[in-house]
């Protein structure tokens, strides 16, 4: 297996590829320049790059295990040139997941010295620390148990990386700690930081990938196509177009007026149309808001299945919990506008305290509407 040395220690790239720069892998391996052209030849690399995106769509993780460090750092890197092709901005996100949790695996029983090396490649700047910070958590038997933190991070690096983890009270500074502006982590939890870390960078390596899809050779287009096909079969979004009006969902029991959302919710509701990786707050506020306007627990559901981390048995345990039907049975009300405000999620001035009363302000404007053009017609 190949290493890469680096300044800090040694990063392999069979489990990282995608720190690999391609242009000098290719040229130093194959002695070529143009990659979309060694794939014309390479039949191999993109029946690989395939069963990656394949195992991303079916397991939202990749599984599958090339003999060779080649295989694995030339076919991710064709991944990244068919999901670019395609544009597809979920297909973007649910594979840089996939990737992200294949790499953070193996990242949880790596040494320190290679964690840090890792991180400095993302941009994260995190220290290894040889004397771990040691916290008290209990006393049992007169005997003081801690815990112990080998890991710090700056405040500001913690706080952009840990971005979408911190809707999670056990992820929000204050229940971390805290000291001369440095947060102090686990392994564990640094791990998660950087699988953080990993996703959001290879979902930018793939967006800002251009690629002119009519100048590609025959032979990757045709993996294009392939690709183009498993989309179309494990992506199927149940959230329709109909009736000529813009937005409308497919209700068989309780109707929602997607015209009268609030602009905030709307927001939220196109990021999930387009697949989106949403936030832990944005995600609350649109179940709860279609929840408490009489959307139906499949419904909620539904709306969920394009974002990029889609899992059907967790997302309908979240929305039965957040409708009441489970745990305190409490259901739960959308956020008001005051912290939508704070959240930076709001997205007007509706003259109201809530998006729910939002909602049924435009519903009945629209509803009386209707109602008059009947009369008039
Ligand atoms: S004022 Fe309230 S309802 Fe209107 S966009 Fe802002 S948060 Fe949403």
């Amino acid at each position: 297996m190949i290493l890469l040395t680096t300044t800090a220690n040694v990063i392999d790239y069979y489990w990282y590829p995608f720190v690999v720069d391609l242009e000098t892998f290719i040229r130093l391996r194959y002695g070529v320049e143009n990659f979309a052209l060694l794939l014309e030849s390479r039949k191999d690399i993109l029946e690989h790059a395939v069963e990656r995106i394949k195992d991303a769509l079916e397991h939202g993780e990749v599984r599958t295990e090339p003999q060779v460090v080649e295989l694995a750092v030339c076919g991710y890197h064709a991944a990244r040139l068919l999901i670019a092709s395609l544009g597809d901005r979920w297909l973007a996100s649910r594979y840089a997941l996939a990737e992200a949790e294949r790499s953070y695996k193996r990242l949880q029983n790596e040494e320190p010295r290679t964690i840090e090396a890792l991180a400095k490649i993302l941009g994260v700047n995190l220290t290894y620390l040889a004397e771990p910070y040691r916290e008290p958590i209990a006393i049992v038997n007169n005997v003081v148990i801690y815990r112990q933190y080998e890991y710090r991070i700056h405040f500001l690096d913690y706080v952009k990386v840990a971005q979408r983890l911190l809707g999670d009270p056990t992820w929000r500074p204050t229940n971390l700690p805290v000291k001369q502006g440095y947060i102090y982590l686990t392994k564990k939890q640094i791990t998660r930081i950087l699988k953080e870390a990993i996703a959001t960078h290879i979902e930018r390596s793939i967006i800002g990938f251009r690629i002119e899809l009519a100048a590609l050779p025959q032979t990757v287009k045709e993996y294009v196509e392939t690709v183009k096909g498993l989309l179309s079969k494990y992506r199927k979004p149940k959230v329709v177009k109909t009736g000529g009006k813009k937005y409308s969902i497919k209700l068989p029991e309780g109707v929602v007026l997607v015209e009268a959302f609030p602009p905030c919710m709307k927001d939220i509701y196109d990021a999930l149309l387009r697949g989106e990786n949403l936030s832990h707050h944005q995600r609350f506020a649109i179940a709860t808001f279609m929840l408490n306007i009489g959307a139906t627990i499949d419904q909620v559901v539904d709306l969920f299945r394009n974002v990029p981390d889609f899992n059907e048995k967790i997302t309908r345990y979240q929305v039965e919990h957040l409708a009441g039907l489970r745990g305190s049975q409490k259901k739960y009300l959308t956020y008001g506008c005051e912290k939508m405000r704070t959240l930076g999620l709001c997205r007007g001035d509706c003259g109201v305290k809530n998006p729910i009363v939002a909602y049924y302000k435009n519903a009945s404007k629209l509803i009386r509407r209707s109602k008059e053009k009947e009369a008039s017609s």
